[in-house]
């Protein structure tokens, strides 16, 4: 199969589709890979490393879609990509239909066959194509926290882990599922206090089991909320509710019972946030200050760490990219329920039903 890897165009997105390693495998097995040039760079990979595993690189984007019968990428297509997306070609990447109408209709227009990231899902019904990012945002959530409470950009001045003689931060971290609990163990590694919150007792039993005595569970309820936002130095907002807003569990009120230069970072910004005063931010102005509480809200958290992030992706996508080549994408999906939950799109057929729905919203 001839496969295109195209530098991805959404604002500052770093991360590439296939590494080095991949397309060795590719080509190995006689695929032909089109990397547009320059498409690894910014997760450490150059031309040279592609070329020496097998690919042809290819000057512009418009080439590597000319040629290729599978796109991989890691975002969904832009406007500028929407015109040169075949009928028929195989598109493989997140889409994250719902959030984009103009999307959705210019992918049923082009007529390709579009397989999700975000759909994939195993026997257990987790979701193995998200779960390495909820994992990179999750550690990345303690990292940025602990960089925010430093006195020079308005945190509290307090360093988590603390030193011989002096107590160590106070962390709380809303949700115990794969975000709250990588945040949780990244806190807990620096020697914080960490108590982490849940609705589910099973997740919280599970933790109480894997983590160190310093972490802490709680049932989460607005009551014990309260209580411990009152002494928390960081506050991280992991929670999810599959398919709705996540709930507001810090409300506008709750900032002045906190004590001023708190830092709060809101992982489910992307599902409309868990704080009442969350509001999406960049990597470029990550944070905005309420009622002296820091607030940190990016929506891609990932995208700073391209190199990690490139390889924790592709390490999950690689098997599925590897299994449509070998067998094209109908007989792979037909053989594996969990690649068949990602196809959307069949030449312009509507295939997922949360499409629809969105559709008639
Ligand atoms: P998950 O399903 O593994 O965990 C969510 C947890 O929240 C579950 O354990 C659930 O029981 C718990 N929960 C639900 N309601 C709650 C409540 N009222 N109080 C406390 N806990 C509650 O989800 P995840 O993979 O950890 O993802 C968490 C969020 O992070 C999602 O919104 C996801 O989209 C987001 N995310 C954001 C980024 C980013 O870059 N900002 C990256 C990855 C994931």
């Amino acid at each position: 199969m001839k496969i295109g890897v195209p530098i991805e165009v959404k604002n500052n997105e770093s991360r590439v589709s296939i590494t080095p390693a991949g397309v060795f495998e590719l080509t190995k097995r006689k695929h032909h890979v089109y990397v547009q040039t320059q498409a690894g760079l910014a997760s450490g990979f150059e031309d040279q490393d592609y070329t020496e595993a097998g690919a042809e690189i290819l000057g512009s984007l418009d080439a590597v879609y000319e040629k290729a019968e599978m796109i991989v990428k890691v975002k969904e297509p832009i406007e500028k990509e929407y015109a040169l997306v075949r009928e028929g070609q195989i598109i493989f990447t997140y889409f994250h239909f719902a959030s984009s109408q103009a999307l959705t209709q210019a992918m049923i227009s082009s007529k390709a066959v579009c397989i999700a990231y975000e759909t994939v899902e195993d026997e257990e019904g987790s979701l193995p194509l998200l779960t390495p990012m909820s994992e990179v945002a999750g550690r990345m959530a303690t990292q940025q926290g602990a960089k925010y409470l430093e006195k020079p950009i308005r945190g509290k001045g307090i360093l988590l882990g603390g030193v011989p003689g002096v107590p160590p931060g106070k962390v709380l971290v809303l949700g115990a599922g794969v975000v709250g609990i990588q945040a949780a163990k990244m806190a807990a590694g620096l020697g914080a206090h960490v108590t982490i919150f849940d609705i589910n007792m099973k997740r919280l039993r599970y933790v109480n089991d894997i983590m160190p005595s310093h972490v802490v569970t709680a049932f989460s309820n607005e009551y014990n909320i309260r209580k411990h936002i009152k002494t928390a130095d960081l506050i991280i907002g992991a929670v999810l509710i599959p398919g709705a807003r996540a709930p507001k569990l810090i409300t506008r009120d709750m900032l002045k019972d906190m004590t001023p230069g708190t830092v709060m970072v809101d992982v489910a910004v992307d599902q409309g946030g868990c704080f009442e005063t969350t509001r999406p931010t960049t990597h470029e102005d990550p944070t905005y200050i309420i009622d002296d509480v820091v607030h940190y809200c990016v929506t891609n958290m990932p995208g700073a760490v391209p190199y990690t992030s490139t390889l924790a992706l592709t390490n999950v996508t690689f098997p599925y990219v590897l299994d449509i080549a070998q067998k094209g994408w109908k007989e792979a999906c037909n053989g594996d329920p969990s690649l068949q939950k990602g196809l959307s799109l069949d030449h312009g057929e509507v295939i997922c039903k949360e499409i629809l729905k969105e559709m008639l919203v």
